[in-house]
Parts: structure tokens; C-alpha cells; sequence
């Protein structure tokens, strides 16, 4: 079997070359890292559940028009995906206040905000990821001003659809990262949702009692990471088949 070339690997993925041209094959490790990788463990089962996840999410966003990376599922941890050229920054949006930017201000986390806020990072993990403003990004040439505007309006848009997604299984939507990619179609190029969306990269709290179904646990020690992800993919229908209990036939 010829031997994959490996394009970049990170610290919850690694990328290969696709089969087709245009194509990457995005793998999901069971390396869980948080602090700028500070902290680090492997959670067994971690990537099979962001796989899914990711796929699940993804698979939504197209349904209703936002235009995103994915292609299909591969396997228990791989996906094809467009190969496209990350744009350098993270996108946050927040619904609630919490993690840095509570800390940050001195707000309580849990506090609904007024509106959603989006916030930008500067991915370089040297520097440990810094929120910039506009004027940074503007002025660094790391996105124009016409990607601005298409970036924050898919990142509310996806918002809206992760917002009532997760709300329609009891959890709250608190906060999320999503990454744009840039995919060139003649002299065009198009801003589309890239990387994954899992709960490595959303904070999702139970409705009812508060619980955190996400990578906090692990950044926290709240508990089995793995429980926190399966619940969610629980709720969501998504439970990767080998633990989906089979039906049986009664005469
Ligand atoms: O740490 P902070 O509060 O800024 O994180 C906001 C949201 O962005 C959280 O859902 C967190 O999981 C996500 N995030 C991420 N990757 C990063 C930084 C934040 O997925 N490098």
C-alpha cells in the first residue's frame, strides 16, 4: 500500500495529501492538549467522537447554505476535506461570557451578553494565539477588509445554526471557535468554514443543570472527557455505530 503523504500535523489532527487533486484527508487524534499544550493526555476514543461530531456539524452547516470544507467521511477517524488556505486567525464567538475573556474582564462566567461578540485571535501558537483587532488584521494584510465582512457574517451565521442545534437537545451554546479557509475557483476565491467543530472547540453547558460537555472537563479535571463528548453525541444522534445498541427482531 503506498505511503501517505503527510502535510502538517497539529496537536488534535494531522493532514495528508487527498486521493484527488484539491483534496486533504483530515485525521483525528486522541491527543488532547489545553494551555498551549501545556497540558497534554491522550483520551482514548476522543477523535473517533470529534470525527463524528465534526462531521454531524458540518453536514447541517450545508444543508442550509454556509459553504464549509467538508466532503465525506472516510473512516472511524478520517475525513476528506477541501484543501484550502487557512486563514490566520481564529474566530470566536461568544453568547456568554467565559474562559478568557471572563478573565480577561472580570465578568462572571455564565452571564448571557447582550449580543453575540465575535472576537479574533492571531494563530500562532509561539505567541499563544493574541486577540487582535481589525486593525491589526487590516494593517498585517492577513485578511481584507471584504474578507472581514464575509468572515463575521458566516461566524453568525453559524451562531444561529449551532445555537438552535444544541439548544433543540438541552444544551447551551456558551462560546466556539471556528477557522476560515480561503479556496480559489478561477480568479475567484471563496471564504468557507474549515478545521473541525467539535466539542474540542465549543463550550457546551446542559441546560438544566450546567453540566460542561466539553473540552473544559479536561482543562478543568471536571471528570471523563469521553463521557462529556458521548453525551453530546448521545443527544445529537450521532454515537459512532459500534456503540449504538443494535434492534432487535422479536417474532
Ligand atoms: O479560551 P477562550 O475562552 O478564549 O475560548 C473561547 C472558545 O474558543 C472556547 O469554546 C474554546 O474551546 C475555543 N478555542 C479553541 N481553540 C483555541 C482557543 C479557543 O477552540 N486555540
Amino acid at each position: 500500500m503506498a505511503r501517505r503523504k503527510k502535510i502538517y500535523e497539529g496537536k488534535a489532527k494531522i493532514l495528508y495529501e487527498g486521493p484527488e487533486p484539491g483534496t486533504i484527508v483530515q485525521y483525528f487524534k486522541d491527543d488532547a492538549t489545553a494551555f498551549n499544550a501545556e497540558k497534554k493526555d491522550v483520551i482514548d476514543g476522543k477523535g473517533v467522537l470529534n470525527n463524528r461530531l465534526s462531521e454531524f456539524f458540518m453536514t447541517g452547516l450545508t444543508q442550509i447554505g454556509i459553504p464549509n470544507h467538508f466532503i465525506r467521511r472516510l473512516n472511524m477517524r478520517e475525513q476528506l476535506v477541501r484543501n484550502c488556505e487557512i486563514v490566520p486567525l481564529e474566530v470566536i464567538v461568544r453568547n456568554y461570557a467565559a474562559g478568557s475573556m471572563s478573565k480577561r474582564l472580570g465578568i462572571a462566567e455564565g452571564m448571557q451578553l447582550p449580543r453575540p461578540i465575535v472576537e479574533y485571535c492571531y494563530k500562532d501558537d509561539s505567541l499563544g494565539d493574541p486577540l487582535v483587532t481589525e486593525e491589526h488584521i487590516a494593517a498585517f494584510g492577513w485578511a481584507s477588509q471584504q474578507d472581514m465582512d464575509d468572515i463575521l457574517s458566516l461566524a453568525l451565521r453559524v451562531n444561529d445554526f449551532m445555537s438552535g442545534v444544541m439548544l433543540a437537545v438541552g444544551i447551551r451554546l456558551v462560546d466556539f471557535k471556528i477557522e476560515i479557509g480561503r479556496v480559489f475557483e478561477g480568479d475567484y476565491q471563496r471564504l468557507i468554514v474549515a478545521d473541525e467543530i467539535s466539542p474540542d472547540s465549543c463550550r457546551l453547558w446542559d441546560i438544566e443543570t450546567g453540566q460542561k460537555l466539553d473540552k473544559d472537563v479536561f482543562r478543568r479535571d471536571l471528570g471523563s472527557l469521553t463521557d462529556a463528548y458521548s453525551e453530546v453525541a448521545r443527544r445529537l444522534g450521532v454515537l459512532p455505530s459500534n456503540n449504538v445498541t443494535k434492534p432487535t427482531l422479536i417474532n
